[in-house]
């Protein structure tokens, strides 16, 4: 795939009209203040950026465990967590989102943190605040996937609502601007996240569904029919988020964004998958004796900034709004969605410029020694 000049990133035919909302928000990020705290005013507006897969990234620069996926780093290294979410934020995203996934009472109790719940989740929001209020990006909450939901277990289901009213609870009292309900593969558990958001806090609700190789949630809905339902429910943003690559993952934004009124989420992950292995976790690796490339294994499938360029771009003209990337994502990820929306992040400062290149610059500085072995370079 040819790389993108950085002059497309600019001046593209396809790019979205640069708003005023997206260029005041930008702007806000930069000095600290001033921009509106409403996720729906500012979706309105224009596209909302918002930088996912912090455990992958944490995971990979050593500071947590592959696996349990649990971000023990929120005490041990808290300074680590808020320079990835100000990492994030310089390179565009509008949002900053509690590292409270997967500190639920689920998680922690299978790797014998329980007594840490509390604590922990506090921990998380008040780094993401104390981000969000200087850099004037959203403060997200953030509920997941409890992975013991269990439609024919009653009483699973009460420690499901107890795991959500406790994280809704945390969330509420640190003062979020809205909330996100993520990777749920379950119709009725994105349901029971939603109820216990409603219980607890009044701002806005995005809920994103985790889909696996089949093209239905676990309970048996297309993803269209799961968000027209939490929809219904009464869910501000509906959407799919993490698990899938951008080739697999539009396709289904495009049924969801049919079969529903409201605003849409896509937060693909940064892998390239494709029809026959549609999920980062049913990745082969031929390299190796085809054995599974999740979770550490990933990297020769890693998507290029281009391709998630190509995917935002795509993406906000078929309506999709909210938009990011998930597990795997690094900063210069969000950085080529914030430019393929017209964006231009403090980041995008470094965005890639050949001109002045050793072998390949056109600068009239670059001498003809240098461009004439263009070929052999
Ligand atoms: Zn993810």
């Amino acid at each position: 795939m040819p790389v993108k000049s950085k002059s497309r990133a600019k001046t593209g035919k396809k790019a979205p009209r640069r708003t005023g909302g997206g260029q005041r928000n930008a702007a806000a990020a930069a000095r600290g203040n001033g921009a509106s705290r409403d996720l729906l005013a500012r979706l309105k507006d224009g596209p909302v950026v918002c930088a996912e897969g912090y455990v992958f990234e944490l995971e990979r620069r050593g500071y947590l465990q592959a696996g349990a996926f649990v971000p023990e780093v929120l005490f041990e290294h808290p300074e680590v967590v808020a320079q990835l979410h100000l990492d994030f934020v310089h390179a565009g995203s509008d949002v900053t989102q509690a590292l409270t996934y997967y500190v639920h009472r689920e998680k922690l109790r299978v790797i014998g943190r329980e007594k840490d719940l509390a604590p922990m989740n506090r921990a998380a929001l008040g780094i993401a605040k104390r981000v969000a209020r200087r850099t004037g990006t959203l403060f997200a909450g953030d509920l997941c996937n409890t992975n013991i939901y269990d439609p024919a277990d009653s009483k699973a289901l009460r420690e499901v609502e107890r795991i959500f009213d406790e994280q809704v609870g945390w969330a509420a009292e640190a003062g979020v601007d809205y909330f996100v309900a993520e990777t749920l593969g379950w119709t009725g558990e994105a349901l029971l996240a939603l109820q216990a958001i409603q219980r607890h806090s009044k701002v806005p609700v995005v809920v994103t569904f985790a889909m696996h190789q089949e093209e239905l949630t676990r309970d048996g809905h297309t993803p269209a029919e799961a968000c027209q339902r939490l929809e219904a429910a009464g869910a501000d943003v509906v959407g799919l988020n993490c698990h899938r690559g951008p080739r697999t993952m539009l396709p289904l934004l495009k049924q969801i964004r049919a079969a529903v009124k409201c605003h849409v989420a896509g937060l693909p992950v940064p892998y390239r998958t494709h029809p026959g292995q549609p999920s980062f976790m049913s990745l082969r690796d031929p390299c190796c004796g085809n054995r599974m490339a999740f979770p550490d294994g990933l990297d020769p499938f890693m998507a290029t900034r281009s391709e998630i360029f190509d995917f935002g771009r795509e993406a906000y003209a078929d309506g999709i709004r909210y938009l990011g990337v998930c597990c795997g994502a690094g900063p210069h990820h969000i950085r080529a969605l914030a430019e393929s929306l017209g964006r231009h992040p403090p980041a995008s400062r470094y965005s890639k410029d050949m001109s002045k290149h050793a072998f390949f610059g056109s600068d009239k500085m670059i001498r003809k020694i240098q461009t004439d072995y263009r070929d052999k370079a």
